[in-house]
């Protein structure tokens, strides 16, 4: 197995590297560099920068104005992107239901939607997780009942991301109420202005609001926008979690914020020296380095293997991936001890370029530790991940 890239990778990495670096605003890279927040805005307008390119679709194919680029082409961007640091591409859209719309939709529902995804016209959101419906999705109870050309929706969801900026939800509803579990699902495309839908905030740890709960209450839903067929709606919501699961390792962030750790690390004292000169400390950041190479090796492999989207070691890769991403805001905020503790929403709002504090470094890192407890549930808890493990892998 050749893990080394080829000269056509390198020539494209060199491409992406000096388009990037031409073309990334430097108050976005900023606000991502220093762990601030990023607003509706700051998301849009890099979509639509990249969108101008064509290089959003970059698991899609080209004729549905995807890159067609191959998986290591792929990971070559994604690394590019998170060395430089670019904001995030939301997967909702482009990685989620994009994916589902191409394998299920109808023709119209392709013209509609996916030129929308692509240029970020709809900002969408997942409506899978309910309260009592997260790892045992299946047993989901937002009722849809048919009537007429139209669903009658009813139900809660739980968790949405960023729901409070959403066009558009794609949601997992029961259709059939005495179907098995799995059977009676369908997947509804929802217009959120829709009357009868509620969001409401969930603030979380660091008193972001990145989460919230969305309420339907009888939402009328043209029969159009039903995903292919009644109560087939597990399938596609299953092919979609595939999907989700691409990038999950987030190595090339790791591979950033490591170097932004021993930054942090050396400009810190203990004892009258550098933090990062002290053995114990030192001796915690090699393992984690090491970690993050293995785990680096582990995505090239799985690259190398197939079609880039991995099967059950994408468990692996998650597990591995967010216990390195939580390792690494363990670390930082160790690193700067109290200098951590103040709360400054202006600074972590980018309303102002410095921090109440002197450290700018330091600022935002008890923000970054609380909002990276989510890593291990979202996406399919940690737990999940592990039983998938040794049922799909182990074979136990
Ligand atoms: C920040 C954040 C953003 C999210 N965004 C979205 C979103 O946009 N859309 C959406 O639909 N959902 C979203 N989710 C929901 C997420 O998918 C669920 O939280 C996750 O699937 C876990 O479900 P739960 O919260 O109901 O926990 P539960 O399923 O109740 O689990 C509770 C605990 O029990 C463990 N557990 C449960 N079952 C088993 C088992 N069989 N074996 C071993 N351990 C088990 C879990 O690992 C966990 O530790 C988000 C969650 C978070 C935290």
């Amino acid at each position: 197995m050749d893990l080394n890239y080829s000269a056509e990778d390198l020539a494209f990495r060199d491409q992406v590297r000096s388009y990037l670096e031409a073309n990334l605003p430097s108050d976005l890279q900023h606000k991502v560099l220093n762990h601030k927040r990023m607003s509706k805005e700051d998301y849009v307008r890099w979509h639509k920068i990249l969108a101008k390119q064509g290089w959003v679709g970059t698991g899609w194919p080209p004729q549905y104005g995807g890159t067609g680029w191959t998986p290591a082409q792929r990971h070559i961007f994604e690394e590019e992107c998170a060395r430089i640091g670019t904001p995030a591409i939301l997967p909702f859209g482009v990685n989620m239901v994009a994916p589902v719309i191409m394998a299920f939709g109808n023709q119209a529902q392709k013209d509609y939607y996916l030129p929308r995804i692509l240029n970020c016209d709809d900002w969408w959101c997942q409506g899978y997780s309910e309260p009592g419906s997260g790892s045992d999705l299946a047993s989901l109870k937002t009722r849809a009942e048919r009537d007429g050309d139209h669903y009658i929706v009813n139900g809660q969801k739980t968790w949405t991301t960023l729901a409070q900026h959403a066009d558009m939800i794609f949601c997992l509803v029961r259709t059939d109420p005495n179907a098995r579990k799995q059977e009676g699902i369908s997947f509804l495309l929802i217009d959120m202005k829709t009357p009868g839908i509620t969001v409401r905030p969930i603030i979380m740890l660091d008193e972001d609001h990145e989460v919230n709960e969305v309420f339907f209450d009888n939402v009328k839903v043209p029969v159009q926008n039903l995903i292919g067929e009644e109560n087939k709606g597990w399938t596609y919501a299953k092919y979609l979690l595939g999907h989700e699961r691409t990038n999950i390792a987030a190595v090339g962030r790791a591979k950033r914020e490591l170097q932004f750790l021993k930054r942090v690390a050396a400009n810190h004292q203990k004892n009258g020296q550098p933090l990062i000169h002290d053995p114990i400390y030192a001796s915690k950041v090699a393992t984690l380095e090491i970690e993050i190479m293995a785990l680096e090796i582990t995505v090239l492999r799985v690259i190398s293997q197939d079609s880039g989207r991995p099967g059950p070691e994408a468990s692996l890769l998650k597990i591995k991936g967010t216990e390195i991403q939580q390792r690494l805001t363990e670390l930082m905020v160790e690193a700067v001890g109290p200098y951590a503790q103040p709360f400054d929403p202006a600074f972590l709002e980018g309303e102002t370029e410095h921090s109440i504090m002197s450290d700018d470094d330091a600022a935002a890192l008890a923000s970054y530790y609380f909002n990276f407890r989510k890593t291990s549930i979202y996406g399919g808890s940690n737990e999940i991940q592990k039983n998938i493990i040794t049922q799909m892998i182990l074979g136990l």
